[in-house]
Protein backbone atom coordinates (compact mmCIF):
# COMPACT_ATOMS: atom_id res chain seq x y z
CA UNK A 1 0.00 0.00 0.00
CA UNK A 2 1.41 3.35 -0.55
CA UNK A 3 1.59 5.37 2.38
CA UNK A 4 -1.29 7.27 2.51
CA UNK A 5 -0.77 11.52 2.80
CA UNK A 6 -1.95 12.69 5.79
CA UNK A 7 -4.67 15.11 5.99
CA UNK A 8 -5.18 17.40 9.27
CA UNK A 9 -9.18 18.58 9.96
CA UNK A 10 -10.30 20.71 12.68
CA UNK A 11 -12.65 18.77 15.08
CA UNK A 12 -15.91 18.92 13.38
CA UNK A 13 -19.18 16.68 12.72
CA UNK A 14 -17.78 16.29 9.27
CA UNK A 15 -14.04 15.59 10.14
CA UNK A 16 -15.33 13.00 13.03
CA UNK A 17 -17.45 11.37 10.20
CA UNK A 18 -14.40 11.28 7.82
CA UNK A 19 -12.71 9.75 11.07
CA UNK A 20 -15.30 6.72 11.90
CA UNK A 21 -14.96 5.98 7.63
CA UNK A 22 -11.59 5.19 8.20
CA UNK A 23 -12.14 3.53 11.49
CA UNK A 24 -14.23 1.26 10.56
CA UNK A 25 -12.17 0.86 7.23
CA UNK A 26 -9.48 -0.40 9.58
CA UNK A 27 -7.29 2.41 9.47
CA UNK A 28 -5.47 4.08 12.55
CA UNK A 29 -6.93 7.92 13.21
CA UNK A 30 -4.86 10.30 15.73
CA UNK A 31 -6.95 12.18 18.06
CA UNK A 32 -6.83 14.28 20.86
CA UNK A 33 -7.69 13.69 24.10
CA UNK A 34 -7.41 15.21 27.56
CA UNK A 35 -4.04 13.49 27.98
CA UNK A 36 -1.96 13.56 25.12
CA UNK A 37 -3.02 12.78 21.68
CA UNK A 38 -3.23 9.10 20.75
CA UNK A 39 -3.49 6.73 17.59
CA UNK A 40 -6.82 5.44 17.43
CA UNK A 41 -8.41 2.32 16.22
CA UNK A 42 -10.65 -0.75 16.26
CA UNK A 43 -9.83 -2.48 19.38
CA UNK A 44 -11.94 -5.51 17.83
CA UNK A 45 -9.90 -5.82 14.37
CA UNK A 46 -6.65 -6.86 14.67
CA UNK A 47 -5.44 -5.72 11.63
CA UNK A 48 -6.08 -2.48 12.65
CA UNK A 49 -4.13 -2.52 15.93
CA UNK A 50 -1.19 -3.85 13.55
CA UNK A 51 -1.25 -1.15 11.56
CA UNK A 52 -1.01 1.42 15.00
CA UNK A 53 2.60 -0.62 15.84
CA UNK A 54 3.36 -0.15 11.77
CA UNK A 55 2.85 3.74 12.25
CA UNK A 56 4.30 3.95 15.22
CA UNK A 57 7.58 2.10 14.08
CA UNK A 58 7.16 0.31 17.75
CA UNK A 59 10.07 -2.04 17.93
CA UNK A 60 8.11 -4.48 20.73
CA UNK A 61 4.44 -4.70 21.39
CA UNK A 62 3.02 -3.30 24.61
CA UNK A 63 -0.77 -3.72 25.58
CA UNK A 64 -2.44 -0.73 24.90
CA UNK A 65 -5.43 1.04 26.48
CA UNK A 66 -8.79 0.83 25.04
CA UNK A 67 -11.14 3.88 25.11
CA UNK A 68 -14.80 3.66 25.33
CA UNK A 69 -17.89 5.68 26.32
CA UNK A 70 -18.60 4.97 29.73
CA UNK A 71 -18.20 2.28 32.74
CA UNK A 72 -21.53 0.31 31.25
CA UNK A 73 -19.69 -0.45 28.31
CA UNK A 74 -16.15 -1.02 29.95
CA UNK A 75 -18.40 -3.66 32.20
CA UNK A 76 -18.44 -5.73 29.36
CA UNK A 77 -15.14 -6.06 28.60
CA UNK A 78 -13.12 -6.54 31.50
CA UNK A 79 -14.45 -7.33 35.23
CA UNK A 80 -15.15 -5.07 37.81
CA UNK A 81 -15.06 -5.20 41.46
CA UNK A 82 -15.83 -2.79 44.31
CA UNK A 83 -12.59 -0.87 44.07
CA UNK A 84 -12.59 -0.58 40.76
CA UNK A 85 -16.14 0.31 40.19
CA UNK A 86 -15.94 3.08 43.07
CA UNK A 87 -12.70 4.57 41.06
CA UNK A 88 -14.74 4.41 37.96
CA UNK A 89 -17.22 6.43 39.34
CA UNK A 90 -15.09 8.59 40.54
CA UNK A 91 -12.84 9.43 38.11
CA UNK A 92 -14.59 8.72 34.53
CA UNK A 93 -15.10 10.24 32.31
CA UNK A 94 -10.99 11.35 32.80
CA UNK A 95 -7.43 10.97 32.78
CA UNK A 96 -7.66 7.35 35.10
CA UNK A 97 -7.21 3.93 33.01
CA UNK A 98 -7.89 0.82 35.33
CA UNK A 99 -6.62 -2.57 34.48
CA UNK A 100 -9.05 -4.83 35.20
CA UNK A 101 -9.47 -9.07 34.74
CA UNK A 102 -10.46 -9.23 31.12
CA UNK A 103 -13.69 -11.08 29.82
CA UNK A 104 -13.58 -14.03 27.83
CA UNK A 105 -15.09 -13.37 24.67
CA UNK A 106 -15.25 -9.45 24.80
CA UNK A 107 -14.38 -9.15 20.96
CA UNK A 108 -11.38 -7.29 21.53
CA UNK A 109 -8.25 -8.62 19.73
CA UNK A 110 -5.68 -10.15 21.55
CA UNK A 111 -2.67 -8.02 20.30
CA UNK A 112 -4.41 -5.02 21.83
CA UNK A 113 -3.93 -6.98 25.26
CA UNK A 114 -0.43 -8.34 24.12
CA UNK A 115 -2.04 -11.95 24.98
CA UNK A 116 -2.56 -10.97 29.09
CA UNK A 117 -5.73 -12.00 30.73
CA UNK A 118 -5.88 -8.06 31.86
CA UNK A 119 -7.22 -5.60 30.19
CA UNK A 120 -6.49 -1.41 30.57
CA UNK A 121 -9.55 0.81 29.70
CA UNK A 122 -10.43 4.49 30.43
CA UNK A 123 -13.27 6.35 29.77
CA UNK A 124 -12.08 9.86 27.90
CA UNK A 125 -13.08 13.10 28.70
CA UNK A 126 -12.43 15.14 25.79
CA UNK A 127 -15.31 15.75 22.99
CA UNK A 128 -13.25 14.87 19.96
CA UNK A 129 -12.41 10.99 21.27
CA UNK A 130 -16.10 10.85 22.82
CA UNK A 131 -17.64 11.67 19.66
CA UNK A 132 -15.53 9.55 17.35
CA UNK A 133 -16.43 6.75 19.81
CA UNK A 134 -20.04 7.53 19.18
CA UNK A 135 -19.89 7.50 15.62
CA UNK A 136 -17.77 4.28 14.91
CA UNK A 137 -19.71 2.86 17.45
CA UNK A 138 -16.81 0.58 18.62
CA UNK A 139 -13.79 0.70 21.32
CA UNK A 140 -10.64 2.05 20.04
CA UNK A 141 -7.03 0.94 21.18
CA UNK A 142 -5.17 4.07 21.56
CA UNK A 143 -1.10 4.65 22.59
CA UNK A 144 0.18 7.96 22.42
CA UNK A 145 0.29 9.11 18.39
CA UNK A 146 4.32 9.45 18.03
CA UNK A 147 6.97 7.77 16.27
CA UNK A 148 8.38 4.97 18.75
CA UNK A 149 11.35 7.01 20.89
CA UNK A 150 9.78 10.24 20.12
CA UNK A 151 7.52 11.80 23.18
CA UNK A 152 4.01 12.34 23.37
CA UNK A 153 2.73 14.63 21.42
CA UNK A 154 0.79 17.36 22.58
CA UNK A 155 -0.80 19.18 20.06
CA UNK A 156 -1.74 18.04 16.05
CA UNK A 157 1.71 19.53 14.71
CA UNK A 158 3.29 17.24 16.71
CA UNK A 159 1.61 14.33 15.79
CA UNK A 160 2.24 15.43 11.90
CA UNK A 161 5.90 16.04 12.59
CA UNK A 162 5.97 12.38 13.75
CA UNK A 163 3.48 10.86 11.85
CA UNK A 164 3.27 12.48 8.87
CA UNK A 165 2.78 10.25 5.99
CA UNK A 166 2.23 7.36 7.98
CA UNK A 167 -0.99 7.74 8.93
CA UNK A 168 -4.11 9.25 6.81
CA UNK A 169 -5.92 11.37 9.24
CA UNK A 170 -5.23 13.71 12.02
CA UNK A 171 -7.95 15.49 13.86
CA UNK A 172 -6.81 18.68 15.49
CA UNK A 173 -8.27 19.56 18.56
CA UNK A 174 -6.18 22.30 20.22
CA UNK A 175 -3.36 21.61 22.92
CA UNK A 176 -4.19 19.07 25.47
CA UNK A 177 -5.54 20.21 28.27
CA UNK A 178 -3.23 17.75 31.02
CA UNK A 179 -0.27 17.12 28.47
CA UNK A 180 0.66 13.77 30.45
CA UNK A 181 -0.45 10.53 30.06
CA UNK A 182 -3.02 8.78 31.83
CA UNK A 183 -2.86 7.84 35.73
CA UNK A 184 -2.78 3.38 34.89
CA UNK A 185 -4.08 1.63 38.41
CA UNK A 186 -4.83 -2.10 38.49
CA UNK A 187 -7.76 -3.70 40.24
CA UNK A 188 -7.32 -7.33 39.88
CA UNK A 189 -7.93 -8.48 43.22
CA UNK A 190 -5.85 -7.54 46.61
CA UNK A 191 -4.89 -4.30 46.74
CA UNK A 192 -5.33 -2.03 44.22
CA UNK A 193 -1.70 -1.14 42.32
CA UNK A 194 -0.52 2.13 40.71
CA UNK A 195 1.43 1.25 37.44
CA UNK A 196 1.89 4.58 36.13
CA UNK A 197 1.81 8.06 37.97
CA UNK A 198 -0.52 10.67 36.21
CA UNK A 199 -2.54 13.70 36.48
CA UNK A 200 -5.14 11.88 39.08
CA UNK A 201 -3.85 12.61 42.33
CA UNK A 202 -3.09 9.10 44.01
CA UNK A 203 -4.51 10.34 47.40
CA UNK A 204 -7.85 10.23 45.61
CA UNK A 205 -7.51 6.61 44.43
CA UNK A 206 -6.11 5.53 48.03
CA UNK A 207 -9.41 6.45 49.36
CA UNK A 208 -10.97 4.18 47.90
CA UNK A 209 -8.27 1.02 48.92
CA UNK A 210 -5.23 0.99 49.92
CA UNK A 211 -2.58 1.45 47.16
CA UNK A 212 0.76 -0.14 45.99
CA UNK A 213 3.67 0.96 43.99
CA UNK A 214 5.51 -1.99 42.08
CA UNK A 215 7.54 -1.88 39.66
CA UNK A 216 5.44 0.01 37.71
CA UNK A 217 6.06 -2.57 34.62
CA UNK A 218 3.48 -4.39 32.88
CA UNK A 219 4.23 -7.94 32.74
CA UNK A 220 4.13 -9.46 29.64
CA UNK A 221 2.36 -12.73 28.31
CA UNK A 222 5.18 -15.43 27.44
CA UNK A 223 4.15 -19.02 26.33
CA UNK A 224 5.37 -21.79 28.88
CA UNK A 225 6.41 -23.86 26.27
CA UNK A 226 9.64 -23.74 24.82
CA UNK A 227 10.05 -21.90 21.55
CA UNK A 228 12.68 -22.47 18.65
CA UNK A 229 13.23 -19.63 16.33
CA UNK A 230 14.03 -19.51 13.03
CA UNK A 231 12.66 -22.45 11.73
CA UNK A 232 12.24 -23.88 8.44
CA UNK A 233 10.67 -27.04 8.86
CA UNK A 234 8.93 -28.62 12.32
CA UNK A 235 11.47 -30.96 14.70
CA UNK A 236 9.41 -34.30 16.76
CA UNK A 237 7.10 -32.92 18.99
CA UNK A 238 7.26 -29.44 17.73
CA UNK A 239 4.31 -27.43 16.52
CA UNK A 240 5.51 -24.91 13.46
CA UNK A 241 4.31 -21.23 13.38
CA UNK A 242 4.50 -21.09 9.42
CA UNK A 243 5.21 -17.61 7.91
CA UNK A 244 5.30 -16.38 4.22
CA UNK A 245 7.23 -19.71 2.26
CA UNK A 246 7.15 -21.41 5.32
CA UNK A 247 3.84 -23.51 5.73
CA UNK A 248 3.23 -24.32 9.53
CA UNK A 249 0.37 -25.98 11.88
CA UNK A 250 -0.37 -22.46 12.81
CA UNK A 251 0.22 -19.68 9.67
CA UNK A 252 1.33 -16.46 10.47
CA UNK A 253 0.51 -15.11 6.97
CA UNK A 254 3.06 -13.82 4.06
CA UNK A 255 2.76 -10.05 5.42
CA UNK A 256 3.94 -8.45 8.58
CA UNK A 257 0.68 -6.61 9.46
CA UNK A 258 -1.63 -9.98 9.18
CA UNK A 259 1.47 -12.15 11.28
CA UNK A 260 1.53 -9.43 14.28
CA UNK A 261 -2.59 -9.24 13.99
CA UNK A 262 -2.36 -13.52 14.26
CA UNK A 263 0.71 -13.33 16.75
CA UNK A 264 -0.69 -13.63 19.96
CA UNK A 265 -3.43 -15.98 19.51
CA UNK A 266 -1.30 -18.37 17.76
CA UNK A 267 0.76 -18.26 20.54
CA UNK A 268 -1.93 -19.30 22.78
CA UNK A 269 -2.83 -21.93 20.20
CA UNK A 270 0.17 -23.37 20.43
CA UNK A 271 1.01 -23.19 23.73
CA UNK A 272 -2.18 -25.52 24.53
CA UNK A 273 -1.98 -27.58 21.61
CA UNK A 274 -0.38 -31.47 22.50
CA UNK A 275 2.94 -30.48 21.20
CA UNK A 276 4.79 -30.26 23.68
CA UNK A 277 7.35 -27.58 22.02
CA UNK A 278 6.90 -24.95 19.50
CA UNK A 279 9.01 -23.65 16.50
CA UNK A 280 8.46 -20.42 14.38
CA UNK A 281 9.31 -19.71 11.21
CA UNK A 282 12.04 -16.74 10.45
CA UNK A 283 10.28 -13.58 10.29
CA UNK A 284 11.81 -10.62 8.34
CA UNK A 285 13.31 -7.86 10.63
CA UNK A 286 11.82 -4.86 9.20
CA UNK A 287 8.81 -2.16 10.12
CA UNK A 288 6.64 -4.10 12.54
CA UNK A 289 8.43 -7.49 11.77
CA UNK A 290 10.84 -6.05 14.28
CA UNK A 291 8.17 -5.92 16.41
CA UNK A 292 7.28 -9.08 16.08
CA UNK A 293 11.08 -10.83 16.24
CA UNK A 294 11.44 -8.61 19.87
CA UNK A 295 8.39 -10.60 21.33
CA UNK A 296 9.31 -13.97 19.87
CA UNK A 297 12.75 -13.65 21.28
CA UNK A 298 11.49 -12.51 24.61
CA UNK A 299 9.02 -15.56 24.50
CA UNK A 300 12.15 -17.57 23.98
CA UNK A 301 14.66 -16.40 26.37
CA UNK A 302 15.18 -19.03 28.62
CA UNK A 303 13.21 -18.60 32.13
P1 LIG B 1 0.20 4.05 26.19
O1 LIG B 1 -0.92 3.42 25.43
O2 LIG B 1 1.39 4.39 25.32
O3 LIG B 1 -0.26 5.17 27.06
O4 LIG B 1 0.73 2.92 27.17
C1 LIG B 1 -0.18 2.07 27.79
C2 LIG B 1 0.32 1.68 29.13
O5 LIG B 1 -0.65 0.87 29.78
C3 LIG B 1 1.62 0.91 29.09
O6 LIG B 1 2.46 1.38 30.09
C4 LIG B 1 1.18 -0.51 29.37
O7 LIG B 1 2.20 -1.25 29.93
C5 LIG B 1 -0.03 -0.29 30.29
N1 LIG B 1 -0.99 -1.40 30.20
C6 LIG B 1 -1.86 -1.61 29.22
N2 LIG B 1 -2.55 -2.77 29.41
C7 LIG B 1 -2.10 -3.30 30.56
C8 LIG B 1 -2.38 -4.48 31.29
N3 LIG B 1 -3.29 -5.36 30.87
N4 LIG B 1 -1.70 -4.71 32.43
C9 LIG B 1 -0.78 -3.82 32.85
N5 LIG B 1 -0.46 -2.69 32.21
C10 LIG B 1 -1.08 -2.42 31.08
MG1 LIG C 1 3.71 6.45 24.34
Amino acid sequence: MAPPETQILNFSDEAIEKAAELIRAGQPVAMPTETVYGLAADATNAEAVARIYAAKGRPSFNPLIVHVLDLDTAEHLGEFDDQARALANEHWPGPLTLVVPAREDNGIASLVTAGLETIAIRVPAHPAMRALLKAAGRPLAAPSANASGRISPTRAAHVADSLGGRIPLVIDGGPCEQGIESTIVAATGGPLRLLRRGPIDIDAVEAVGAIEAPGMMASHYAPAKPIRLDAKVAEPGEILLGYGPVAGELYLGDNLVTAAARLFDFMHEADSAPEPRIAVAPIPDEGIGAAINDRLRRAAAPR
